[in-house]
């Protein structure tokens, strides 16, 4: 651009500057003797020295000009910026001094917080847990929490949260599950645990918020035999029970069972009558029906009641809460019916909002080499005896 200010000197080119503001363009351009239109004469401004040296190279700082309307709405002075290594006083500056400044405070905090969470949550190998000590319904959770769980480095597991199959067939068993692996160290926080699982509230005082569902966790086990690599290739493999550990198979199977029956019952009630809840006769009754019908049947017993229910509901105008109270003892006489007019109770196949969980691939599938994980067969250990004769160990996954 051409010096339209060379026949000046500094100080009028600033005084020239200040007025621009607050005087009219024209009567300037006329006053200063200068060769441009009055909607140019900005972009003629040199930047305005800012007086401080550049943090990287000590060059001068510069900034630019406000334009009139900026200058009216009293609007912040423009960012300083260096004219030699391009640095801009601003927490964002995209110079090469600057982001490398950044990505070393970053480094340094992903140190401390790691450092952090090993101090606080490292659990002493001495008290991991051993795996043959393990019952068999604790070995098969475990088995089933880490074949979905964990990653390629053998040693961490993925949030629960992250899991694509869910964990159990409901939430609440779900709890039960992870507790037991939480309150007898298995789980112990990684430090890759991100801000979403472990929130640093100070650093000093440990204090923090831990949010299990979102934290990334280290396998905690040992065994008396095996090396670690071994030990977790033998926890994925679902084992078959012994002799002795028939029955506690048979009591997995059937509360893994009534799991289902809730979560298909939730879905019903969500579907027609809003919110559900999980009440003591609940558990009794399908604890109850688990035993004389397949969970495919109780789907059919959970269908035609709560078909009755909304029909008895819409006839007599009952308001929604009663209907709901309703369900469950009706579908206990339901079933009582069935069983003494010998009805044939056609399995129904599974619900697509109740996704078969990895429990039940793991035991239902794995272990007892039950095709649909064992939706349409009564839990029994005459069937449980009978997988322990085939073989088939595989998932399909
Ligand atoms: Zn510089
Ligand atoms: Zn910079």
């Amino acid at each position: 651009m051409k010096n339209i200010f060379e026949h000046l000197n500094k100080d009028q080119i600033e005084d020239l500057i200040n007025r621009y503001y607050t005087e009219k363009a024209m009567d300037l351009i006329e006053e200063f003797n200068l060769e441009v239109s009055p909607s140019s004469l900005k972009k003629h401004f040199p930047p305005e020295d800012v007086g401080r040296p550049c943090p990287h190279c000590s060059t001068g700082l510069y900034r630019k000009r406000l334009t009139k309307s900026e200058f009216q709405y009293r609007s912040e002075p423009k960012k300083a910026y260096c004219p030699n290594c391009h640095h801009i006083e601003s927490e964002n500056c995209p110079c090469t001094h600057c982001e490398l400044h950044r990505f070393r405070i970053r480094e340094e905090e992903k140190k401390l917080r790691a450092e952090y969470i090993k101090n606080k949550y490292t659990i002493d190998p001495v008290n991991y847990p051993v795996y043959e000590d393990l019952s068999y319904k604790e070995k098969i959770i475990l088995g089933a929490y880490i074949r979905e769980g964990m990653l390629e480095n053998f040693r961490e597991i993925k949030p629960l949260n992250d899991f694509l199959t869910k964990f159990t067939p409901t939430k609440i068993l779900e709890e039960q599950y992870f507790s037991f692996l939480q309150n007898h160290n298995f789980l112990e926080v990684s430090h890759h645990t991100d801000d979403n699982g472990l929130m640093i509230l100070d650093l000093e005082a440990k204090e923090d918020i831990l949010f299990e569902d979102y934290c990334r966790y280290n396998l905690c086990i040992k065994s008396r035999s095996l090396a670690t690599d071994k030990l977790i290739q033998q926890i994925l493999i679902p084992i078959k029970p012994t002799e002795d550990e028939l029955e506690n198979a048979l009591l997995l199977w059937q509360e893994l069972a009534v799991h289902e029956c809730i979560d298909y019952y939730w879905v019903t009630i969500e579907r027609l009558f809003g919110k559900a809840r999980v009440g003591e006769k609940t558990l009794t009754v399908f604890s109850d029906l688990v035993r004389k019908f397949s969970v495919g049947q109780i789907y059919n017993i959970i269908y035609s009641s709560s078909n009755y229910v909304l029909r008895w509901q819409r006839e007599k105008g009952t308001p929604n809460y009663r209907a709901v109270n309703s369900l469950i003892g009706n579908i206990q006489s339901f079933a009582e019916k069935a069983i003494i007019n010998k009805y044939t109770l056609k399995p129904f196949r599974r619900d697509f909002n109740c996704q078969q969980s990895i429990m039940s691939k793991y035991f239902l599938e794995g272990v007892l080499n039950l095709p649909e994980a064992g939706f349409n067969t009564v839990p029994s250990l005459e069937k449980i005896k009978d997988s322990r004769s085939q073989n088939g160990d595989k998932l399909d996954e």
